[in-house]
């Protein structure tokens, strides 16, 4: 694999981003008003892969600054990591409309743009958030027909060797909005990634 030095990653995220912000390779190009792309340490070791950009995100072109990204620095602080340290991007870079599910099509043609940014920031941990991105992390990195066909509750904190990655799937934080007392074993969940 090509390792990239600080500024070919920089230059290359230039290129990316580029591209991420200019695509219409599917109809959410027509809904959004940005296309997200990541934000974070290019240098970072854990990186972050969300769903999708909420209402706020998409208003404003920032990586988790509405109700669930408050909740992501709440867990991040609980967990004595620092934001700056880490990167975060999509699975999905353009809002979904009335935060409807994705479908396949908008999954395959976005996650290439994911791939590239792995392929960048050659994390050590990839840490998808919630089922979707799971999901697609899993595909990507060959994981077993059983473990792809585990429920997201049964890997939910667990850390899996895939294909020599390490990945952790976690809670999004925006299950939290909504089930405000999954907050205490989450936080337990987001404290492991310190020891990775
Ligand atoms: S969701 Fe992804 S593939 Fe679809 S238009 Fe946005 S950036 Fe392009």
């Amino acid at each position: 694999m090509k390792q990239f030095n600080s500024i070919e990653k920089r230059e290359s995220f230039e290129v990316l981003n580029y591209q991420i912000r200019a695509c219409e390779k599917c109809s959410l190009s027509v809904t959004r008003k940005h296309a997200l792309t990541g934000e974070g340490n290019i240098d970072a070791r854990i990186m972050f892969v969300a769903l999708s950009p909420g209402v706020k995100e998409d208003s404003e072109n920032r990586m988790f600054i509405g109700p669930s990204g408050q909740i992501f620095n709440k867990l991040l602080h609980a967990a004595g990591i620092d934001r700056d340290v880490v990167f975060m991007t999509n699975l999905i870079k353009c809002i979904l409309p009335k935060n409807r599910k994705p479908k396949m099509n908008e999954i395959e043609l976005c996650s290439q743009f994911l791939d590239e940014e792995i392929l960048i920031i050659q994390p050590e941990v990839i840490v998808p958030l919630g089922y979707y991105a799971t999901h697609s992390i899993l595909t990507k990195y060959h994981a077993d027909p059983l473990t792809q066909e585990m429920s997201f509750k049964n890997i939910n904190g667990q850390l899996l060797i895939l294909d020599g990655m390490k990945v952790f799937p976690v809670t999004h934080p925006s299950a939290l909005l909504y089930n405000p007392s999954f907050e205490p074993e989450t936080i337990e969940k987001y404290k492991k990634l310190k020891t990775f």
